[in-house]
């Protein structure tokens, strides 16, 4: 399956956030007393999923106790002027979670991605994401209080004394980069990671620092574990990586020379590949980056010739 930008996994767009309206805790309470809502139950990052592996959907009006029994309850958005929350079970163990929601098992929505549509993936990511940052968000890093969800789960504010710092859910954008060969042939460059399968090759990648812009990061990141110079950076396209709290933007940059010299730390090898040989692993069934990743996304747009 080729993907375009619009199609990659876990975005899209598909609720309507209705960030006016989730300011407004009366809005937000009548939503969930609405028998219209629909509850996500999610357990420790994972889908909570029926035995045919659908993840469970419950309406508001028959899963009263859900929210009771919730560490959290979010709203996601309105799905065609329904609203949609994700209600966060991790406070109970496996057995318990899964008989409250009447689920079979609970499932990291990565494994589900190949079975799921478009939009089921993305609002289960967006869920998993949302609901790890406020469990990781309990206390206030400034002053150590208990903090609080506002704005229908899109905030959190301390209550300590003086304090009233208000957190907003945190996102770590890293770049994934398609570096070309300088001239010809046609090549790209691409490596392999400590901890990877032997014969696993993937575009490079790494987290944005601060204090750097994404092009910065992308010189950085080529300098450092593959010692390559970049003379061109180009973006070409994002993705949520709430995984937990990812932000992957793609772009395609050139190399001002062939010569590579990985850092043996993250980098065990990398080299240039011609479309050919990437054609030539395609045909012999391996894989070319994860099919939901923007790795994939990148790799397949080089190999048809576009940008
Ligand atoms: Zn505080």
């Amino acid at each position: 399956m080729r993907t375009d930008e619009r199609t990659l996994a876990y975005g899209g767009g598909w609720l309507d956030r209705a960030a006016a309206l989730r300011a407004d805790p009366g809005w937000i309470a009548a939503r969930l007393s609405d028998p219209e809502s629909v509850l996500l139950p999610l357990w420790r990052d994972r889908c909570l999923v029926s035995v045919d592996r659908a993840p469970v959907r419950r309406s508001a009006a028959e899963a009263a106790g859900l929210c009771a029994a919730a560490d959290e309850t979010v709203f996601l958005g309105l799905d065609a002027g329904r609203a949609v929350f994700a209600v966060d079970l991790s406070g109970l163990d496996d057995a318990e979670a899964r008989e409250l929601a009447g689920a079979a098992e609970a499932v990291d929505v990565r494994v589900l991605v190949g079975g799921l549509g478009a939009a089921e993936a993305a609002v289960q990511a967006y869920a998993k994401g949302l609901l790890h940052w406020h469990r990781g968000q309990r206390f206030c890093g400034g002053c150590g209080a208990a903090t609080v969800a506002g704005d229908g789960g899109h905030t959190r504010s301390c209550t300590g004394p003086g304090c009233g710092r208000l957190l907003f859910p945190r996102i770590e954008p890293a770049v994934i980069v398609l570096v070309e060969a300088p001239g010809e042939p046609e090549r790209c460059l691409l490596a392999r990671h400590r901890g990877a399968a032997e014969d696993s090759w993937s575009t490079l990648a790494g987290f944005v620092e601060v204090g750097e812009s994404l092009e910065d990061a992308v010189r950085r990141e080529l300098a450092e574990e593959a010692g390559v110079t970049v003379v061109d950076v180009a973006y070409q396209g994002s993705q949520a990586w709430p995984f937990p709290a990812g932000l992957m933007v793609g772009f395609r940059a050139t190399a001002a020379s062939t010569e590579v010299r990985v850092d043996g730390e993250e980098l065990v090898e990398a080299r240039w590949f011609s479309r050919a040989e990437l054609r030539e692993r395609v045909a012999a069934g391996r894989p070319l980056g994860r099919i939901d990743s923007i790795d994939h996304h990148l790799l397949w747009s080089w190999l048809d010739g576009r940008s």
